[in-house]
């Protein structure tokens, strides 16, 4: 019976690895979606239509990336950890996303200072990617989504603010929690995939919300004395 018990317990793992698979993959495909339907105009510059190429394909990449990471997961593997420069890396999400702000009217603002955490990039992209979105999705009319990064004694603070439909208290409360989603196609994962990121990072994160006023989170991480691998090529660049 304790086998059989294990043996379930192991399934309910892969059942909702597989959920989170597709859900974090939707995400690299609908970037590739949106640059080949731009594409699909005719109409952009060769510059442009080079760059939209380029992005799409580092986000094919991107999703099989995401996969082999998920399927890594089962193994005792260690993940791979690294300095981050969060300017780097928000930056990074912010270019992806950006396109899909505008389609919806969206102003995006950014004030990034050059802060250096642990973790692993791919997955500190994926939890800003699900953050940065929900902000989007909360946006339907349009407004403003700012995104900031400040160093503080020993710890990083990202913040992340919209001025869109806003959550009630018990929407704060179940924030993160698997599957909760107010949304008419929401999956429920992007929170608590970025929660769990997070909290691998040791960082904390709390909410402030009003109804029909707007969100704002606040990250923060644990700061690291390290010197990102990719710190030099931007100073260089
Ligand atoms: P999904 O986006 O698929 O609904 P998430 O796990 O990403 O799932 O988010 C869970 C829920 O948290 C959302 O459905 C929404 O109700 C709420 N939420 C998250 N971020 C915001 C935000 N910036 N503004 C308003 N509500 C939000
Ligand atoms: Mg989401």
């Amino acid at each position: 019976a304790r086998a059989e018990l294990m043996k379930m317990e192991k399934m309910q793992i892969v059942s909702q690895m597989a959920a989170s698979i597709s859900h974090e993959i939707r995400n690299p495909l609908t970037v590739v979606k949106g640059f080949i339907q731009l594409l699909q105009t005719g109409r952009l510059p060769r510059e442009t239509e080079e760059r939209y190429i380029r992005i799409a394909l580092e986000e094919l990449e991107r999703a099989e990336a995401i996969i082999r990471d998920y399927l890594t997961f089962a193994k005792p593997a260690p993940k791979e950890t690294e300095p981050i420069d969060v300017a780097v890396e928000l930056q990074k999400v912010l270019q992806m996303i950006t396109p899909m702000a505008h389609m919806h009217s969206i102003h995006v603002s950014s004030s990034l200072e050059h802060g250096v955490v642990i973790g692993n990039v791919q997955y500190f992209q994926q939890c800003f990617l699900n953050l940065l979105k929900n902000s989007i999705e909360a946006m339907p009319n349009g407004g403003t989504l700012h995104v900031a990064a400040e160093n503080r004694w020993a710890s990083v603070v990202i913040t992340i603010s919209d001025n869109g439909v806003g959550m009630t208290k018990e929407q704060v409360r179940r924030f993160g929690e698997p599957y909760f989603s107010t949304k008419e196609k929401g999956t429920g994962l992007g929170a608590m995939v970025a929660v769990k990121i997070i909290e691998q990072m040791g960082g904390t994160w709390t909410i402030e919300s009003a109804v029909q006023k707007g969100t704002t989170l606040t990250i923060t991480l644990p700061a690291s004395r390290l010197r990102p691998p990719t710190a030099e090529q931007s100073a260089a660049g």
